[in-house]
């Protein structure tokens, strides 16, 4: 934490529906100079054709810990998973706690954003409580979910449940030809003292979109909240 951010905490791979295996995914983040690299594949959505599901989690995770010590010492290697927040597309109540709290972190995508479905903070606060690891808000559109808050009304929820926000480089998560983070940057001048922040690119298919994280890393810079980094 403190110095320039060098991460990329949302990955997909054959777990789930991206196109690449975790080796591939960790060794193009190693080449590519990050210190922090997470997998974090969709878990039991029906927005995809084959999630990960709780059959196939200890696998997963195992195949994540041989990976994290096969770069100890030299890179972070992180395990997550990606949950939808919309109940129509995936049974919170359902979801395996106990295996998804032996992870490192865990991403929520369209939290409170109404276009997709997706829960709002207070409905998912008691699976937030049941969840003991890091929770990160993932390619989140703030300016626009709530767009009738002040910043600093939006930093304090955040703040109050513990979660994380991050910054996605992703060219999928862009309003305006704008991307997410920039168009919500009065929000996230709040979550300075308040608010952890990641940087993640959504990577499915191409490999580069692993090290796709400078836009991010100034955007930090710039705001001045390189102390606020998950690591
Ligand atoms: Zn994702």
């Amino acid at each position: 934490m403190g110095t320039d951010p060098l991460m990329n905490l949302h990955n997909h791979t054959q777990y789930s529906d991206g196109w690449h295996t975790p080796e591939e995914v960790v060794q193009r983040a190693w080449q590519g100079g990050l210190r922090q690299v997470a997998i974090t594949d969709h878990l039991m959505t029906s927005k995809v054709p084959r999630p990960l599901t709780s059959d196939g989690f200890e696998r997963y995770r195992r195949n994540l810990l041989a990976l994290k010590e096969m770069y100890s010492g030299r890179m972070q290697v992180l395990a997550g998973v990606e949950i939808d927040s919309n109940p129509e597309r995936c049974d919170l109540e359902a979801l395996p706690f106990d295996q998804i709290n032996r992870l490192d972190l865990v991403l929520f995508e369209y939290v409170q954003d109404r276009q997709h479905g997706g829960a709002s903070i207070k409905e998912l606060a008691p699976i937030f409580e049941r969840i003991k690891v890091p929770i990160g808000l993932c390619h989140w559109d703030v300016d626009r979910i709530f767009e009738d808050n002040r910043p600093e009304e939006v930093a304090e929820l955040l703040a109050s449940h513990g979660l994380f926000v991050e910054v996605s480089t992703s060219d999928f998560y862009r309003r305006d030809g704008k991307p997410f983070f920039v168009l919500g940057e009065r929000f996230f001048r709040q979550f300075g003292g308040k608010v952890r922040l990641s940087i993640g690119t959504d990577m499915h298919r191409r490999l580069d979109e692993v090290v796709n994280i400078r836009s991010g890393q100034e955007f930090v810079r710039r705001l001045a909240l390189q102390d606020m980094m998950l690591y």
